[in-house]
């Protein structure tokens, strides 16, 4: 789903995931902003196992 928070600014938040997301930059997903024609997409990680990524 996507939810626009400002005027220049949309989330973009995987549907069923497992946490709860916040509509900041402060989300515990550590949304990756994309810059976009008009303003900038905040593209935020699933939280629930499907882009598990490593720390090693
Ligand atoms: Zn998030």
């Amino acid at each position: 789903m996507t939810k626009q928070t400002a005027a220049d600014v949309v989330h973009a938040v995987p549907l069923d995931d497992g946490i709860v997301h916040e509509f900041t930059h402060h989300c515990p997903c550590g949304p990756a902003p994309q810059i976009v024609p008009g303003g900038v997409v905040l593209v935020h990680a699933s939280l629930d196992g499907r882009e598990q990524k490593e720390t090693s």
